[in-house]
C-alpha cells in the first residue's frame, strides 16, 4: 500500500510537470492551429514568396508538382495571385548535350551576377528523369557555390510523365520565381530531344553551348535547334582549346549566315568562353543584355512572351483532353477492346479511334 501510495505521489509529482507542459502546449497549440490555418492559405504563399521566403517558394512549387487534385488547385491559385507581380525578370534557356559544360558555365556566370548584386534562379527540365529513372542533370553535385549563395535558387526538374506537363510546371516555377524577385532566371535542358523546344517556349534568350573540334563542328548539333539559337558559345575555350575554339566560331558564324533571319531583328552572336579562366563570360552577358534592349524597345520581347503565353494555353488545353480521355473509366475498356479488334484485322484503326472520340 505504501509502494503504492508513493507511486500516486510520485506520478502526482510528475503530472504537476505535466499540467505545467500542459499550459504551454495550449498555446503551442493553438498557435500552431494558427499557424497552420496561414500556411494553409494562398496569402500566406504570396506574402511569403513576395518577401523572398525561399521555403515559401520551394513548398509553393512542390504544392505545384504535386500530383494531389486540392494540391495543383491551390498551386493555381497562388500562380494566379502571383501573375501580377511576375514578368520582370530576364529568362534565359541554356541548352548543350551532356558534358558540354552547361552547369559549370551558369554556376560562373550565375556567380557573375549574385556578385553584381543579382539575385539568380536556375531551373532545369530534364527530360532523361522520368525514361532512365535516373537523371543527366541531377547526377552530380552541380553548382557549389552558386548553391551556397543566399540570392540564389536551383530546382531540379519536377518529374513528369510528359515533356508538356514539366515544361508547365516550369513556366509556371518562372512565375513564382519572379514574384519572389529573380532578376534573371536560368532554364537549362540537355540537348538531346524536344526539351530546346520547351525552353524556348518560356524563355526570352536562347544559348546554345557547343565544343569545338568535337569532329565534323555542325554534326551532332540539330540545324533546328541552331536555328533556335540567339547565341552560340563556343565552350571550354581554355588551354589548349583557344584555337580550335577560334576556328570553330568562324564556322558557326558562317553556317548561321544560311539561316533565314529571325523574326526578332537579332543577329545570332557566336562567341567562345570558359568557365575555367572567366574569358568571354562578362561577354556572354554583355550580349544577352544587347538582346534585352533591342527587343524590349521594338516590343518584340513583350508580343514573344504574349505568344508564349497563349503557346502554353493551348499545350494544356491539349494536355488535359488527352488525360481525360485516357483515364476514363469507361474508354480505358473501350480502347483495349477496340485494340484487340484492330489487331486481329475487325476493324480499321480509323474506324476505331472514330468510334471511340465518338
Ligand atoms: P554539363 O553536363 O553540360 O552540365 O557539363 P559540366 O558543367 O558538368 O562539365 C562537364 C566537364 O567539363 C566537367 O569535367 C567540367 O569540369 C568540364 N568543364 C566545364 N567547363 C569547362 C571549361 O570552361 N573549361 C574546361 N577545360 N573544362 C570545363
Amino acid at each position: 500500500m505504501e509502494t503504492e501510495e508513493k507511486k500516486y505521489k510520485s506520478s502526482l509529482s510528475v503530472k504537476k510537470g505535466v499540467s505545467q507542459v500542459n499550459k504551454l502546449d495550449k498555446k503551442a497549440i493553438s498557435k500552431f492551429k494558427l499557424s497552420k490555418k496561414f500556411e494553409n492559405s494562398v496569402e500566406y504563399y504570396l506574402n511569403g514568396i513576395q518577401k523572398g521566403n525561399i521555403s515559401i517558394l520551394s513548398q509553393a512549387i512542390t504544392l505545384l508538382e504535386s500530383s494531389k487534385k486540392e494540391h495543383k488547385d491551390k498551386a493555381q491559385e497562388i500562380i494566379n495571385l502571383c501573375l501580377p507581380y511576375s514578368g520582370k525578370s530576364l529568362r534565359v534557356g541554356i541548352t548543350g548535350v551532356p558534358g558540354v559544360g552547361k552547369s559549370t558555365f551558369i554556376e560562373a556566370l550565375g556567380m557573375m551576377l549574385v556578385n553584381k548584386g543579382k539575385k539568380v534562379a536556375v531551373l532545369a527540365i530534364d527530360p532523361s528523369s522520368k525514361k532512365s529513372g535516373g537523371s543527366i542533370l541531377g547526377d552530380k553535385t552541380r553548382m557549389e557555390d552558386l548553391s551556397a549563395s543566399k540570392n540564389a535558387f536551383i530546382r531540379p526538374s519536377p518529374a513528369g510523365s510528359t515533356l508538356g506537363g514539366v515544361t508547365r510546371k516550369t513556366a509556371e516555377t518562372i512565375i513564382l520565381c519572379e514574384t519572389a524577385g529573380f532578376d534573371v532566371i536560368f532554364v537549362e535542358t540537355v540537348g538531346v530531344g524536344q526539351s530546346e523546344l520547351a525552353v524556348s517556349s518560356m524563355t526570352d534568350f536562347f544559348l546554345l553551348l557547343m565544343l569545338a573540334g568535337a569532329g565534323d563542328e555542325l554534326q551532332g548539333i540539330k540545324r533546328g535547334i541552331m536555328e533556335m539559337a540567339d547565341a552560340i558559345v563556343i565552350n571550354k575555350a581554355d588551354g589548349d582549346n583557344i584555337n580550335k575554339s577560334r576556328l570553330a566560331m568562324a564556322e558557326y558564324k558562317n553556317a548561321l549566315h544560311l539561316f533565314p533571319a529571325s523574326k526578332s531583328g537579332w543577329i545570332p552572336i557566336v562567341k567562345t568562353a570558359s568557365a575555367y579562366t572567366k574569358n568571354g563570360i562578362e561577354e556572354v552577358w554583355d550580349t544577352v543584355l544587347e538582346y534585352e534592349k533591342l527587343v524590349t524597345k521594338t516590343g518584340y520581347l513583350f508580343q514573344k512572351r504574349n505568344e508564349q503565353a497563349k503557346y502554353r494555353m493551348y499545350e494544356t488545353i491539349n494536355d488535359e483532353l488527352k488525360n481525360r480521355f485516357y483515364n476514363d473509366i469507361q474508354n480505358k475498356k473501350r480502347i483495349s477492346q477496340l485494340e484487340k479488334d484492330v489487331l486481329s484485322g475487325k476493324i480499321s484503326p480509323y474506324f476505331a479511334a472514330k468510334e471511340l472520340l465518338n
